[in-house]
């Protein structure tokens, strides 16, 4: 019989970014209901968050970090590892969106994008595993990748980019980590409903066009993503490596 306590997050910490709304929310939450102690890292307060965690139970910690810069990390860590000793689970969930014809793209809003959705991925990645490979007990990293990761998107050149990175600096880690017990996977969502995609859903045009184009027939929720979340996170995956598992509604199948 499958022990389906390999599913359980009991005992472990999880860090995860972006946590005040949305995605980041949705996954913080399951974190939390699958037995984990939860961080969220964001730049607004997390309250939200925090009420529907305490609703059940759950254990939650907010740190307020504004993550375009990396010099913040040094605070993070020392408040995480302050509220619930070692991290064991990095979601780098944290992500922004600039929508504008490549002709027209600043430098500014090239390296506000790059820097929140690439360079501190990276190095938030490179904080924990140093961690995790000196102290030889592994760790799970689970990066959020995009449809665009796999498409080139329109209107959106530094965010494709990005996600793009994402897809492979995911696979990278993996080779570098899996031999020590560090899983690196990324989860790519379809077309979801949180504010990343306000600007889209409330176009009409643009709104239909996608919701005809995804299989399962509707836009995808920050519930939809707990599953593959948790599974990443936990013993479950302990052989996955370097994989960007969609959650998509089969938008890629298509
Ligand atoms: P969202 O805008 O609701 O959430 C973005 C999160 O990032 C927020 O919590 C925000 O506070 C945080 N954030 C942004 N800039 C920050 C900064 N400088 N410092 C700290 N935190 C910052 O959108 P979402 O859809 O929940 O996005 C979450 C992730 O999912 C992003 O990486 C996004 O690119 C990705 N994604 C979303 C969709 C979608 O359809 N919604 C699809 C694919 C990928």
């Amino acid at each position: 019989m499958t022990n389906l306590s390999m599913f359980s997050l009991e005992g472990k910490t999880a860090l995860v970014t972006g946590a005040n709304t949305g995605l980041g929310q949705g996954i913080c939450v399951a974190y939390a209901q699958a037995g984990a102690n939860v961080i969220g890292v964001a730049r607004r307060s997390c309250q939200e968050t925090a009420d529907k965690i305490a609703v059940f139970g759950g254990k939650f910690k907010e740190i307020i970090a504004d993550l375009s810069d990396t010099s913040v990390i040094p605070h993070i860590v020392e408040e995480a590892e302050k509220a619930y000793g070692r991290v064991d689970i990095l979601v780098n969930n944290a992500g922004i969106i600039k929508r504008c014809d490549a002709a027209d793209v600043t430098e500014a809003d090239w390296d506000a994008v790059i820097n929140i959705n690439e360079k501190m991925v990276f190095f938030l990645c490179q904080t924990f595993a140093k961690k995790w490979l000196a102290d030889n007990k592994g760790g799970k990293i689970i990066n959020i990748a995009s449809m665009l990761s796999y498409q080139g998107g329109i209107r959106v050149p530094a965010y494709t980019s990005s996600k793009s990175a994402i897809l492979g600096l995911t696979r990278e880690l993996a080779n570098e980590w899996a031999a020590h017990n560090i899983n690196v996977n990324a989860i790519a969502p379809g077309y979801m409903e949180t504010n990343n995609t306000q600007n889209l859903r409330s176009d009409e045009h643009r709104s239909e066009e996608i919701l005809s184009r995804i299989p399962a027939g509707r836009w995808g929720t920050p519930e939809d993503i707990a599953g593959a979340a948790i599974f990443l996170a936990s013993d479950a995956a302990s052989y996955v490596h370097g994989f960007t598992l969609a959650v998509d509604g089969g938008w890629l199948a298509r």
